[in-house]
């Protein structure tokens, strides 16, 4: 029975994975973008690890989560997949700080001096730089995350002077809108901060945007790297 459920798990990620990946390849040609211009990290917060084993078996190595013990005790029962990249993509508390310069490859919601600076200090030297995105808030009042557009330079220049820290790029979770138009309309002043950023820098290459309900004004506003659960895992029962 239980050998059952999980392949039939197995199974549903395994195809949802491949819609998704084939949504991705038909985005960026009918927005004209090279193809594998856009990655796909698979976002598996409160999912089991079997279901990220089945979309590593499937070819998936990119993983995003969203809080800190979780996403650890994730990495740690799942060391024996190679060539994983874990990205942590939910809120920091510097309290936490140091569980995730320890233990992710990746952190996109670099949004505060303090944390940045925690980051760097705390992560092991003989570890690679963390790569960082600095998450911007686009859609004003309504989600508190992420910085203003007007803070953006003063945040990069402290973080390039980070050792411990590889800036890569920019990160955003728009207020939801009703139509892919208000979607792009909502993504075009940071779709413009990253082309100018990335001018300045050849680490700069990454625009963390999209998910499972905005992909298309995603791809067509210059995403490189979409970060989806629910199209890939199926709804969560919690957040
Ligand atoms: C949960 C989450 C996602 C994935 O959202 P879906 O709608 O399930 O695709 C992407 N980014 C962040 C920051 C998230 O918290």
């Amino acid at each position: 029975m239980a050998l059952e459920v999980i392949s039939d798990e197995s199974e549903s990620i395994k195809s949802s994975l491949t819609r998704v990946i084939q949504q991705i390849d038909q985005l960026e040609k009918s927005c004209e973008r090279p193809s594998g211009s856009v990655q796909l990290l698979a976002v598996s917060k409160t999912k089991p690890v079997t279901a990220i084993e089945a979309a590593y078996q499937a070819g998936q190595r990119l993983f995003g989560e969203n809080y800190v013990q979780e996403a650890v005790e994730k990495r740690q029962t799942l060391s024996h997949l190679t060539d994983v990249e874990w990205h942590f993509i939910g809120p920091i508390q510097s309290n936490k700080s140091r569980l995730i310069a320890e233990n992710m490859d990746w952190v996109h919601t670099i949004d505060r001096e303090k944390i940045a600076r925690r980051l760097s200090e705390q992560r092991p030297v003989t570890f690679p730089p963390l790569n960082v995105c600095i998450q911007l808030n686009i859609s004003g009042e309504e989600s508190k995350a992420g910085i203003e557009l007007s803070q953006l330079n003063a945040l990069v220049e402290l973080v390039r002077q980070l050792p411990n820290l590889c800036l890569r790029g920019l990160m955003a979770i728009p207020a939801p809108q009703q139509s892919e138009a208000q979607q792009c309309a909502i993504y075009e002043p940071l779709a413009h901060a990253f082309l100018e950023l990335s001018k300045t820098d050849s680490m700069i290459d990454t625009l963390s945007i999209g998910m499972s309900g905005d992909m298309p004004a995603a791809i067509a506003s210059g995403s490189t790297m979409v970060r989806v659960g629910t199209a890939i895992f199926g709804a969560r029962n919690y957040l």
